[in-house]
């Protein structure tokens, strides 16, 4: 039998089964969203699930590994077939390049020594699978009542604050891989924005913060949750929300 229904919201987060990805798609099912909770490795994209499910949320694991256009296609085929439309799309899946390290011990990411196939490697997670996985959703999202993607970016990405040579950001090791991905991120989520107004899908960049997750060997300060909070919250903007917009929990974040 369809599940389709006209009132059943649907988010779809790439990356899900750990770290912030998880909180989110903890944050969207508190909401009652069904979430569809994407991850590369079915056994750990199901055990997120059944966790999800066993607090009480409608979760569902949807095997889909940002850099494999089959999974891409298949996952969308999938959604398509099983709820006829997605509301929310959160692309968070990422990596650093550096492995689980602390950010003050990857010293692999100096730009004039940087492997530039590891930036490619990053390139194609952070950038390349956010253009591949936004456009295979966006035929389903046009179906939703009041779409909304949310492009997972960092405070890293923002050129006015990585560039004061007397704030924070001055003192972390250089990150050419890293970066200038999430820097393409909110480049990227601009360009869509400006192309879906007109249809009244709201794209959104967010930067989670320094949260305690594998990527940075848990030396985060914020706990997942407080990470995900302004994700969830520009998931859920009403039609009067903002678009084009890059935030953080502090607010609206300089480019
Ligand atoms: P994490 O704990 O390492 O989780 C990353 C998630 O992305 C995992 O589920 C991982 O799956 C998934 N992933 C990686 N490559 C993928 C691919 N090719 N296809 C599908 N999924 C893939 O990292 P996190 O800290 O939660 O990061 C989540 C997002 O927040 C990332 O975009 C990151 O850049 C961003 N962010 C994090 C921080 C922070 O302080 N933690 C700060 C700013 C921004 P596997 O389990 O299979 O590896």
């Amino acid at each position: 039998m369809s599940e389709q229904t006209t009132h059943r919201r649907i988010a779809l987060v790439t990356g899900a089964n750990k770290g912030i990805g998880r909180a989110i798609a903890e944050g969207l099912g508190a909401l009652g969203m069904t979430v569809l909770v994407g991850a590369r490795d079915p056994r750990r994209g199901e055990e997120a699930a059944a966790a999800l499910r066993a607090a009480g949320g409608d979760a569902h694991a949807l095997i889909l590994d940002v850099t494999d256009p089959d999974t891409v296609q298949k996952a969308a085929a999938e959604v398509g077939e099983r709820f006829g439309h997605l509301d929310v799309l959160v692309n968070n899946a990422g990596i650093t390049g550096s492995g689980q390290v602390s950010p003050a011990d990857a010293h692999d990411q100096i730009p004039s020594t940087v492997d530039l196939d590891m930036v490619r490697t990053v390139f194609e997670t952070n950038v390349f699978g956010v253009i591949a996985v936004t456009n295979a959703m966006l035929p389903l999202l046009r179906r939703s009542p009041a779409p909304r993607v949310v492009n997972v970016s960092s405070h890293a990405a923002s050129l006015t604050l990585t560039s004061d040579p007397d704030g924070p950001f001055a003192a972390l090791l250089p990150s050419a891989a890293y970066t200038p991905s999430k820097a393409a991120v909110t480049a990227l989520t601009v360009q869509y924005a400006n192309e879906l107004r007109k249809d009244g899908v709201l794209v959104n960049a967010a930067a989670p913060g320094f949260v305690d997750t594998d990527s940075n060997a848990h030396t985060g300060t914020l706990t997942p949750a407080e990470g995900a909070a302004v994700v969830v919250r520009l998931a859920t903007l009403g039609p009067d929300g903002p678009t084009a917009g890059f935030f953080g929990a502090e607010g609206r974040l300089p480019w």
